[in-house]
């Protein structure tokens, strides 16, 4: 991960250049584009059950706030770097000026597996974490959220902390909390639902293209668009946490046929399609997913089967040079952070394969996140369905820019999303 966290941040920052230089901005602009503002690297000792103290390493990095106040996430892993935070940091200034959202971009980080601290542990790590960027954050500042491996209890954790070293309420400094302490109705689904509405818009727009892209896969040629929301099309997505369940769980609703999903320990694929429910059932009782009835498959194995639309909803650098060349779907929706590799990406594009990016695929997450601190700063809460609705309208028009952008310049919809995103980001740069 050391170097994949390396490879991930050089990938991110030459894309802004290229671009950038592409737009002909100067040197001295690219440079406030790419580096971040705020680098905050600490250590923190935490009191483990047996007594003992425990070093975990973590950062804030704050990377842009020309749009509005640092957004993101803070993710726990035990291969996190700064680098990847970094990089993650620098996708997030970018996918908020693509949802059209008033915010910069920021991560945060801590090198841990979740999975081996007893939940008294992470509680005191999450409090001492939020107790070490408090002084950095606030509702007009930086305002994280959750990531890889953290959760809305996790978040009511953090806010808690920095309420009472701040000694009053503050509701819009975290985002992703908990409805009963000011979290946002459909916050939880709202990355997976946010996808759906993407990939809805997506086929719409190239129903025309239709044929060409699903011949070889063998899927009858769907007529119109209605044709392409029902059963016809094919999809596998790998990852079952919060993103890739809702994302499986509302298509197979919405009348697609999911025909694998996998968690970190394996797969399962039936050709007659999975009920994502009844997945997430079994896997509630044996703890995996593999062993549904189906065939199965290795996460290695799921990105390479013969799908209309591959879902990348685990963690980066998954299709790499070393299987980009097996893959065999159409479309590829990125809703885990850069699960493509710089190489797999120019490989498959080049091929005509039509890779939705993450800072737009994923970005009803951050989309709700923001309607969570606008109603906590108002103090006036929206019902479910009016949430989903404004998810709705906000990231079709995402969709709908860089779309435009894309056919404008004939370039890939990566290219248009950084083209968007910089010229956004820049102009309110003085
Ligand atoms: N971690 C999510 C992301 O990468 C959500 C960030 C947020 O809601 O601020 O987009």
């Amino acid at each position: 991960m050391d170097s994949q966290g390396k490879k991930m941040l050089e990938s991110a920052q030459a894309l802004i250049r290229k671009t950038a230089e592409k737009m002909k901005l100067d040197d001295e602009m690219i440079k406030r584009v790419i580096e971040p503002e705020f680098a905050h690297e600490f250590a923190l000792a935490v009191t483990m059950d047996n007594g003992k103290r425990k070093v975990f390493k973590g950062w804030r990095i704050q990377h842009n706030s020309a749009l509005g106040p640092y957004k993101g996430g803070i993710r726990f892993h035990p291969e996190t770097v700064r680098e990847e935070v970094q990089a993650l940091a620098t996708l997030m200034s970018i996918k908020c000026a693509v949802a059209g959202l008033p915010y910069g971009g920021g991560k945060g980080g801590i090198v841990v597996d979740p999975k081996k601290l007893s939940k008294t542990e992470l509680e005191r790590l999450s409090r001492a974490f939020a107790a070490r960027i408090t002084h950095v954050i606030g509702e007009d500042i930086d305002v994280p959220a959750p990531d890889v491996n953290t959760t809305p209890e996790i978040m009511s954790w953090m806010i808690d902390e920095y309420q009472k070293i701040k000694g009053y309420k503050s509701p819009a400094t975290f985002t992703g909390k908990p409805v009963s302490m000011g979290g946002s109705l459909g916050r939880t689904e709202a990355t997976g639902r946010g996808g759906l509405f993407v990939l809805q818009a997506l086929l719409e727009k190239i129903e025309d293209l239709m044929p060409k892209f699903f011949d070889t896969v063998g899927t009858p040629n769907p007529k119109s668009a209605k044709n392409l929301t029902s059963s016809s099309l094919t999809i596998a997505v790998q990852g079952f946490g919060n993103v890739g369940y809702f994302f499986a769980k509302l298509a197979h609703e919405a009348g697609f046929k999911i025909i694998a999903v996998s968690d970190s320990r394996g797969g399962v694929y039936n050709k007659d399609g999975l009920d994502p429910v009844e997945v997430m059932t079994f896997k509630k009782k044996k703890g995996v997913v593999s062993g549904f009835s189906g065939k199965r498959v290795t996460n290695e194995e799921l990105l390479t089967l013969p799908v209309d639309i591959l879902v990348p909803a685990a963690l980066e650098n998954v299709v790499n040079e070393k299987n980009a060349s097996k893959i065999k779907a159409k479309i590829i929706l990125e809703m885990a952070n850069g699960p493509l590799t710089e190489e797999a990406y120019l490989s498959l594009s080049k091929k005509g394969v039509v890779i939705v990016p993450d800072v737009l695929a994923n970005s009803g997450g951050v989309t709700v996140s923001y309607l969570e601190w606008v109603q906590g700063k108002a103090g006036f809460w929206w019902s479910e369905s009016e949430v989903n609705q404004k998810l709705e309208t906000m990231i079709t028009r995402a969709f709908e820019a860089i779309w435009d952008k894309s056919v404008e310049k004939k370039m890939p919809l990566k290219q248009a999303a950084f083209e968007v995103a910089i010229g956004r980001i820049t102009s309110a740069m003085v």
